[in-house]
């Protein structure tokens, strides 16, 4: 159930619903928006009838939530969640765009691609330390090298950093450098990893497995949810079809259908949908017709010197002409449309 509270409802006020709800054994979430206070509390019904709970001091209402993800639907929150990455926000009517390399490979890569990001106004630089590769022949990334080198460039350009968490072993390390953990497509289903996301207080970007079904990616992201952590950031990067001209087929409908059923920023990965340079541009201007919040995309210097994912890495300058295009589909459809269209 979903318990709105009277915004002006006094801290002791939460207490005592918690700790009603702690004594059915049902653990609940504060979420506070200017001008919104309440506690979602899944399956309390089971335990609990709302006209126990409707009476109590602070409490407007209280709203069932009859979705089956209780943490991420759309009837679970107040308001659509906005993550913030070091400032940078996710969600709430602005476009994010994340660019950078596949992996970390060396100190004059990633500077030399960080300072073209930076350049170029995206905040976010993207680039993994740890690697999970198909073959375990294939370059693994620098690991904690490349972290260290993450911070530099961090440090340099104010940028901040998404990289990827493959291990709950290398998870703290990860932690720590990380300005937004990213949740790699085949881990979707770790769930000893995902809890783990759960219990960090920095933002995750959960990406679809390459064979997961809507709900299999909701359920993946109550994983991390009913851990505590609200900062969550799903992101769509094409699934495995019998398509074969493209690495992945980017599932352009996901987008909107995902934001009908949740809270949740969603954002498009057009690189590893596509795995091929010449589709990331239309493709990533297709997620953000389809109202993607932000674009993660792979970019470098050197694509064909890559040591993973060189033939669908966007040169700077391709980057800069995706991103600015992406603006003007942005604003586009942020105009007024007739209610009842997908935004
Ligand atoms: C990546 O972002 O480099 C990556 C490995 O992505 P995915 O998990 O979507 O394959
Ligand atoms: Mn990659």
């Amino acid at each position: 159930m979903l318990i709105l509270m009277e915004p002006s409802a006094s801290p002791d006020q939460v207490r005592e619903i918690l700790d009603l709800l702690e004594a059915s054994g049902i653990r609940g979430q504060v979420n506070e928006s200017p001008g919104s206070l309440s506690i979602v509390a899944p399956h309390a019904s089971q335990a609990l009838k709302p006209d126990r709970i409707e009476p109590m001091a602070g409490v407007r209402r209280v709203v069932p939530i009859t979705s089956p993800f209780k943490l991420a639907s759309a009837d679970s929150a107040t308001a659509r969640t906005v993550v913030e990455v070091r400032g940078v926000p996710i969600g709430g009517g602005t476009l994010a765009l994340a660019a950078g390399p596949c992996g970390v490979e060396s100190r004059d890569q990633l500077f030399t691609i960080a300072r073209y990001v930076a350049e170029s106004g995206v905040k976010l630089l993207r680039a993994g330390a740890f690697k999970p590769r198909t073959s375990p022949y294939s370059f693994q990334g620098l690991g904690e090298e490349g972290l260290r080198l993450l911070e530099e460039v961090r440090e340099e350009f104010g940028l901040g950093i998404v990289t990827e968490a493959t291990e709950v072993e290398t998870f703290d390390a990860v932690e720590r450098s990380a300005d937004m953990i990213q949740i790699g497509a085949r881990n979707m289903q770790n769930f000893a990893l995902l809890r783990r996301a759960g219990r960090s207080g920095k933002p995750v970007l959960l990406k679809r497995g390459p064979a997961a079904t809507l709900e299999e990616w909701l359920y993946a992201a109550e994983y991390i949810l009913g851990e505590g952590n609200r900062k969550v950031v799903l992101c769509e990067r094409g699934i495995r079809t019998w398509s074969d001209h493209a690495r992945n087929t980017l599932d352009v409908s996901v987008v909107p259908a995902a934001k009908a059923l949740t809270h949740l920023p969603v954002m498009v990965d057009p690189s590893h949908a596509t795995g091929r340079r010449d589709l990331v541009i239309p493709c990533g201007l297709a997620g953000v017709a389809a109202g993607a919040d932000g674009l993660l995309v792979e970019t470098h210097c050197h694509p064909e010197k890559a040591l993973s994912d060189g033939p669908q890495a966007l040169l700077p300058s391709d980057f800069m002409r995706l991103a600015s295009l992406a603006q003007g589909v942005h604003r586009a459809i942020q105009a007024p449309t007739p209610a009842g269209l997908w935004m």
